[in-house]
């Protein structure tokens, strides 16, 4: 459903993510798809809407300090100055994340990419909503950012809960996305030129990726388990190789491993994706030789948690 924003349908829309839903809004980039940040099934959902055949970290936008404080653990000299200069704006800064932060928004990186939009709907959604919200560009995968609502309406109309119509956007391309921690660095050229952001605190490395030409799920910086984990199915697995492994698995993973995770007892994937990176996680804490990982089905979200998977086990 597609409404203008107003006070009214923002109101809606502020019900329906507190009850899990995901809601089109308008920011000055592009138009974002959001879900409340700490309900991981509602941000499975996202990836879900998406078609994303890979899990990326996603962006969390906040209101404001009280909200930027939920997110992250602390605030760098550096991504001070960043904030006072040019928040409210189209800058994303990436920062160590709290526990909180569910491990599918950052793809179990320990850093999140924060941002608080210049955008009156997007601001008074999320005051109405208090609370952070997930929301990457409202487009499905591999196709192009959405600037107006009657794009999102297009490519995702069916799928999403509600879309707010705040008209054409301002800048029609992405944020820029600086990390300040260990060096200060370029993720993404956006809408916010370098030098501006070089003028404020000094060189920034460039790492010389962009998430719009690079193939999804390249992010160079992702979570990998340190202990080695292999993709099989553990009701193969002779019992002499399961004492000091681990095994995790979409519904009853068999008995007799020294630790075992079940990403959803119903078999439901969006259950699953949202427990993935955290289960994976506390198994890799516990020093075990080695991970067993079912398989899933590759159907809706079962294709991004063998991407995953698969990467784990490479
Ligand atoms: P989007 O939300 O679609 O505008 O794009 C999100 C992009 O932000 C991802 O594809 C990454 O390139 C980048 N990103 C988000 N979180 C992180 C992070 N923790 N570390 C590095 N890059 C990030
Ligand atoms: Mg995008």
């Amino acid at each position: 459903m597609l409404l203008p924003a107003t006070r009214d349908s923002i109101a809606r829309a502020a019900v329906l993510l507190r009850q899990g839903g995901v809601v089109a809004f308008p920011t000055e980039t592009v138009y974002g798809l959001g879900a409340l940040l700490f309900d991981a099934r509602a941000v499975a959902r996202i990836f879900e809407i998406k078609r994303r055949p890979s899990f990326d970290p996603l962006i969390v936008h906040v209101a404001d300090r009280a909200m930027l404080g939920e997110v992250v653990a602390a605030v760098p000299a550096a991504a001070e100055t960043l904030i006072e200069r040019f928040w409210p704006g189209p800058l994303t800064l990436v920062l160590k994340k709290r526990p909180a932060v569910p491990g599918l928004v950052t793809a179990g990186l320990q850093t999140v990419a924060v941002r608080m939009a210049d955008h009156p709907v997007a601001r008074a959604l999320l005051e109405a909503v208090g609370s952070p919200l997930a929301a990457p560009s409202a487009n499905p995968f591999g196709r192009l950012s959405p600037t107006r609502a009657e794009h999102v309406a297009k490519m995702l109309g069916d799928r999403v809960d509600l879309i707010l119509d705040g008209g054409a956007t301002k800048y029609g391309i992405e944020s820029t996305i600086v990390a300040v921690e260990p060096r200060p660095a370029l993720l993404r050229p956006g809408a916010i030129a370098l030098e501006r952001i070089e003028a404020a605190i000094g060189p920034l490395e460039r790492t010389g990726r962009t998430s719009e030409v690079r193939a999804p799920g390249q992010l160079d910086q992702h979570y990998a388990p340190a202990t080695p984990l292999r993709l099989i199915d553990p009701k193969l697995v002779a019992h002499a190789e399961r004492l000091r492994a681990g095994v995790i698995a979409l519904q009853d993973p068999p008995e007799g491993y020294s630790a075992s995770r079940t990403l959803s007892r119903r078999g439901d994937l969006r259950e699953a994706a949202a427990n993935l990176f955290e289960m994976l996680h506390e198994l890799d804490a516990l020093g075990l030789d080695r991970i067993d990982a079912a398989p899933v089905t590759e159907a809706g979200l079962g294709l991004a948690i063998m991407d995953r998977l698969r990467r784990a086990a490479s």
